[in-house]
């Protein structure tokens, strides 16, 4: 989760004008006909689609021609509007370097930093069940693979309902509009208010699946002994032998029953706390708790530099580089807020690093990072 991260430009990418005139044209004519989704059933009447199509493009050979791809009409609908968007590359694909530029190269649900090639436009509300936000800058955000795997088509269209149904009037159905409220109000986003407070991180012991105390597990001796496929060994504080151990997070909605739902929601459909030991394929709660523990040998080692203001500087510099390339802001912030607190002044490692990553001119500046959501007080 990097719950700090905002996509603040608000800019939009580049859609050439005919493609924006076609999806216009196809998405406001499925509104106008009607043909619109049908609860607990197929979302689109597929008929209904390949009439307009026809009637759009009085090409008589268009019906044979899409009829085959699609028994239902979710998947014809989003199929027409890529066909239509010039058919040979994914139009949304074209917001991903203004993406990269807003909000850096990290997986807006798990934190992770992620290479170029491996970053996908993840679409909030998805594409099948919300064709007419295939396009939207606003609906989508840079996810690793396997949070964007794990989230799929959630939130659906029936939850999404579901959820809208409950915030009205209860005495009429919701309207579209409701719906798609709804889909985006059942889950905390990255950029939701509450999201800083919303998701701690803290450790366990795997082997007993018991927390750890969250003194033992800040201590900056702490470190990693061995990582083998998912299983992070290490030596913590308050224990003889070195233990397994995993970084997770978790809610805090401070009694807010909603809250607590939207967080819910969000932590079920990314599974971003899930690992298999024998397995090294979902690497999110691994890499989590790797960088847990470089952040405290980080702090150990600036301990060095304590009475050297100058090289001090230095040092929390490299961390801010460290960082960036690691993602996870919200561990590793949180985790130098406890152990340097900003009651230290100048002398307050997390007030320090955080000028380092909101400067936009520094080359440790965090791409995307909202300023405002970092802390300043105790
Ligand atoms: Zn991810």
């Amino acid at each position: 989760m990097r719950p700090v991260i905002m996509n603040t430009a608000q800019t939009t990418y580049e859609i050439p004008d005919e493609m924006q005139a076609i999806k216009g044209e196809i998405v406001d004519n499925l509104a106008y006909y009607n043909i619109m989704p049908k609860r607990k059933k197929t979302f689109f009447d597929t008929q209904k689609v390949l009439d307009l199509l026809q009637e759009l493009t009085g090409d008589n050979n268009i019906k044979e021609k899409w009829s085959g791809l699609a028994p239902e009409g979710q998947i014809l609908v989003p199929a027409l509007i890529e066909y239509f968007s010039e058919n040979d590359y994914a139009k949304y694909g074209r917001a991903r370097s203004t993406l990269i530029n807003n909000y850096g190269n990290y997986c807006a649900y798990c934190g992770m930093f992620v290479g170029d090639s491996a970053l996908a436009v993840e679409h909030r509300l998805p594409k099948a069940a919300f064709p007419s936000k295939i396009l939207e800058y606003e609906n989508f955000f840079l996810a690793c693979p396997v949070c964007n795997s794990y989230k799929g088509t959630r939130p659906d269209y029936d939850t999404s309902y579901d959820w809208a149904f409950d915030y009205i009037s209860k005495k009429k159905k919701p309207t579209m509009t409701q719906i798609l409220a709804g889909g985006l109000d059942s889950f905390i986003w990255p950029i939701s208010d509450h999201a800083w407070d919303g998701l701690v991180g803290y450790m366990i012991n795997s082997k007993t699946e018991n927390d750890i105390d969250m003194s033992d597990a800040r201590n900056l001796n702490n470190k990693v002994v061995s990582v083998k496929k998912n299983v992070v060994k290490a030596q913590v504080e308050g224990f003889t032998d070195p233990i397994p151990v995993v970084a997770k997070v978790r809610a805090e909605s401070f009694g807010d029953d909603k809250l607590a739902k939207q967080e819910s929601n969000f932590l079920k459909a990314t599974q971003i706390n899930i690992y298999e030991d024998d397995s090294s394929s979902d690497r999110r709660a691994t890499n989590r708790t790797i960088l847990w523990f470089d952040t405290l040998s980080s702090m150990n080692d600036l301990q060095s530099f304590a009475t050297n203001p100058a090289l001090w500087k230095i040092m929390i510099k490299q961390m801010a580089l460290t960082f960036k390339y690691s993602g996870f802001l919200e561990i590793w912030s949180r985790l130098i807020y406890r152990i340097s607190p900003c009651n230290l002044g100048p002398q307050s490692a997390y007030l320090e690093i955080r000028q380092y990553v909101i400067d936009p001119t520094a080359n440790t500046y965090s791409t995307g990072i909202d300023a405002a959501r970092l802390l300043t007080t105790d």
